[in-house]
């Protein structure tokens, strides 16, 4: 297995035959050592310094009815919020001072911050922080809609495409969305030249180790300069309520593996993965995740943004505790960086 490791370390490469021995491995000297190995490769491209970005949750309104997510549409049980374009400057503004450079914008598809308004939030924020970056993570658009949010500022976008199995697509999601339109999506945001994020949930209901090696095979060839997962979680009030949460074992073991194929990657170490288990956020930055996006939205929100049961949104998960994590980080020997943190090709291993 060791052996392996290195070799994936060395050329990025792994067959599929191998990634199904690493994924259902139950050694645990083989386990660490594959955390280690991906650890020191995220530490000769980042060093200790773990970029924050600042999340701003704009709206829970969404159009789309995930079997998932918590705030679905068919969910009568959410106390419905938009952010004014006031409100989300006012959370850049107060994100500044603590120190964000990077703002990530995330929403449900709603209809009414539509592309008009959304395209002028955009300008004024870039116009606002001509030094930071903007980071979008609000669904499919049509291509003229993304391609004219870059012209105004975006600079990064996040769609997770959650399973390259169609059939599997279909088990999460209802029949009005597509898995077709979901991956031309992506390519398209990486043709306009978004640094782009994908991802998925680990454990989600249906996922097989065979659904997993066809994302990372997705992965391979879309390249994508963010990638996030977390474990899936259920939600009280979707049709997932009973089924099982994923494993933080297997989400960490991926993280290792995302870092070792695509070293320079940024890769979060997810609110989920620190939700589910208490010191998550940390043993993800240890299997080699480089980023942590706390939360910049306004308190009195943050409960009605629950895409699953128990989201952490306060203490190290909150901008106000950076204070928190930064010890939290000092523990394991790493600190944050205000840098804005931009996907760079490095040529190191
Ligand atoms: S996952 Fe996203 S698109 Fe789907 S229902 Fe939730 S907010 Fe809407």
């Amino acid at each position: 297995m060791k052996q392996w490791i290195d070799i994936l370390r060395q050329s990025h490469q792994i067959s599929d035959e191998e990634l199904i021995q690493l994924l259902t491995c139950t050694d645990a000297d083989s386990i660490d050592y594959l955390h280690r190995q991906a650890q020191e490769v995220a530490l000769s491209h980042f060093g200790y310094n773990i970029y924050i970005r600042g999340l701003i949750e704009i709206s829970n309104c969404c159009r789309n009815d995930c079997y998932y997510c918590g705030i679905r549409k068919s969910n009568t049980n959410v106390d419905r919020y938009r952010l004014s374009r006031e409100q989300i400057l006012e959370c850049c503004a107060q994100g500044y001072k603590l120190g964000f450079r990077t703002f990530v914008m995330q929403g449900g598809e709603d209809r009414v911050q539509n592309a008009d308004w959304l395209i002028a939030t955009v300008k004024e924020i870039r116009s606002n922080y001509p030094d930071c970056a903007i980071t979008l993570s609000l669904g499919e658009m049509p291509r003229e809609v993304y391609q004219q949010l870059f012209e105004v500022g975006a600079n990064r976008y996040l769609l997770r495409h959650e399973t390259y199995d169609e059939k599997h697509y279909n088990q999460l999601h209802p029949k009005e969305m597509s898995f077709d339109h979901r991956i031309v999506s992506l390519r398209t945001l990486k043709e306009i030249g978004f640094q782009t994020g994908t991802g998925i949930m680990v454990g989600s209901p249906g996922q097989t180790i065979a659904h997993i090696i066809k994302d990372i095979r997705f992965m391979e060839e879309l390249q994508p300069q963010m990638i996030g997962i977390g474990p899936f979680i259920p939600h009280k009030d979707t049709p997932f309520a009973q089924a099982q949460a994923g494993s933080v074992e297997l989400t960490l073991r991926l993280i290792s593996i995302f870092r070792l194929m695509f070293p320079s990657t940024l890769i979060p170490s997810t609110t989920a993965l620190a939700s589910l288990s208490k010191d998550g956020r940390e043993r993800g930055i240890l299997a080699g995740a480089n980023v942590v996006m706390p939360n910049l939205s306004p308190v009195d929100q943050r409960k009605n943004y629950s895409l699953y049961n128990n989201k952490a949104a306060l203490g190290a998960e909150s901008a106000e505790g950076l204070k928190l994590l930064s010890l939290q980080l000092e523990k394991i020997g790493y600190h944050i960086s205000y840098d804005r943190g931009d996907f760079r090709l490095h040529t190191t291993i």
